[in-house]
């Protein structure tokens, strides 16, 4: 009901909507995806949406799968890696998609890392004002974090992630086998999350990823089941409460304020000369954030040293980075942190742990400024 007075009217839109989503779990999902979508479609026809090294992965079998079961299917693709996750490859993908003519009744399925889980959630979110995106996540952070929560966008070149949209995808499909052709390096970069989950929610979590490091460097289809599925409870857990995140949901933030400061460093380092070595992956990035940030909670007198050391020895026992680079300088990190769009009067917010299991609260806020000289010997510490 529209309320009009004098010459003031007022569109009524207080509406409750139904975001919830199935995330479905398994080792070789793909013939059952394509059987799902044939038995209750999403879309009149589909995108798979995806980058260029997992195109010949496993981009080109799904599409035989839905063309089998008789499924419009036409696969869209962008050069791999973090800096083509820009607004141009986006421009690009929704030009081909407009040209193909896929409607308001089309939907995306997002194939792929956190990358393309971003983009292709993003491309979902504004072609023809938002089509259905099914997220098919294909690496351990995908899997771990980027496909649930619907988080979407790309980043500027004056800092990650600074353009998007949350919208929650309309289902996801969690198939570990495809983490089996994961390089070593992208694997491991994937368990930051995971070690982030444990800290921020779940002590249990991180005794099981402390007492089980083997089996998961092994990849066995057992641990990586069990960490996604855990991985996807804490997360879908702090989601339901807070999905927009107004509260808890920071929390999901440790270690992505100094995490995004080297990545974005690293990312344009890497534009200005690809052969640069340190180029560091939002895992690994993140990684090195989580130290930074338990060290500031331990200088403030909060994290307790044994916990930041066991941090530190789990990270390591995975083969993370847990320093910063040498040729970063904490003076270029602290400018980005101020840049940081959950920066409040261009001062950084730290998410900060108490213990492990346990997130910090200042006044029913998740995130809190910490003074410079706490960070700069912070940083000095993650060296
Ligand atoms: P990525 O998507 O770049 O994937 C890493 C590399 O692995 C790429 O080269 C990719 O082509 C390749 N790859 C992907 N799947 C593969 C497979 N199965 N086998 C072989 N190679 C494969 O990076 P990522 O680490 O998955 O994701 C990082 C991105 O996720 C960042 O942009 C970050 O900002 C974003 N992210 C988003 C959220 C969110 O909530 N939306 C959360 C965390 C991270």
């Amino acid at each position: 009901m529209v309320l009009f007075k004098d010459n003031v009217m007022k569109i009524l839109l207080g509406r409750k909507v139904n975001e919830s989503y199935k995330i479905i779990f398994g080792d070789g999902l793909f013939p059952q995806i394509a059987a799902d979508l044939k038995e209750s479609p999403v879309g009149s026809k589909y995108a798979i949406i995806t980058d260029s090294n997992v195109k010949p992965l496993y981009a080109d079998s799904l599409e035989e799968l839905l063309k089998n079961e008789g499924l419009e299917v036409a696969t869209f693709s962008f050069e791999a890696g973090e800096p083509n996750k820009t607004i141009y490859s986006v421009a690009e993908i929704l030009e081909q998609m407009g040209e193909a003519k896929y409607g308001r009744d089309s939907a995306i399925l997002a194939l792929g890392g956190g990358v393309v889980g971003d983009m292709a959630g993003f491309i979902g979110a504004i072609l023809n004002r938002g089509i259905k995106t099914i997220q098919i996540p294909t690496t351990v952070l995908a899997q771990a974090d980027s496909s649930v929560g619907g988080k979407t966008g790309v980043d500027l070149n004056c800092g990650k992630n600074l353009v998007g949209r949350i919208v929650q995808p309309e289902k996801v499909y969690i198939d570990v086998s495809t983490l089996k052709t994961l390089s070593k390096r992208n694997y491991i970069a994937g368990l930051a999350e995971a070690v982030k989950h444990g800290v921020i929610r779940d002590a249990e979590f991180f005794k099981y990823l402390q007492e089980n490091v083997d089996s998961i460097l092994e990849r066995s289809s057992e641990s990586s089941l069990y960490i996604a599925k855990k991985n996807c409870r804490i997360k879908g857990n702090v989601v339901e409460v807070d999905p927009n995140e107004k509260g808890l949901r920071r929390i999901l933030n440790y270690g992505h304020t100094v995490g995004h400061a080297v990545e974005q460093i690293s990312v344009s380092k890497f534009r200005e000369n690809s052969s640069v070595e340190d180029y560091l992956s939002h895992g690994e990035a993140v990684s090195i954030g989580m130290v930074a940030a338990g060290e500031m909670s331990k200088l403030l007198g909060y994290f307790p040293q044994k916990d930041l050391d066991s941090q530190k020895d789990l990270l390591s026992k995975f083969g993370l980075s847990t320093a910063i680079p040498e040729w970063m300088s904490n003076d270029e990190i602290i400018d980005i942190t101020s840049r940081d769009k959950k920066a409040k009067d261009g001062k950084a917010r730290y998410t900060l742990p108490e213990y492990i299991g346990q997130m910090l609260e200042f006044d029913g806020n998740y995130a809190t400024h910490v003074d410079n000289d706490i960070v700069m010997k912070a940083l000095n510490q993650t060296r």
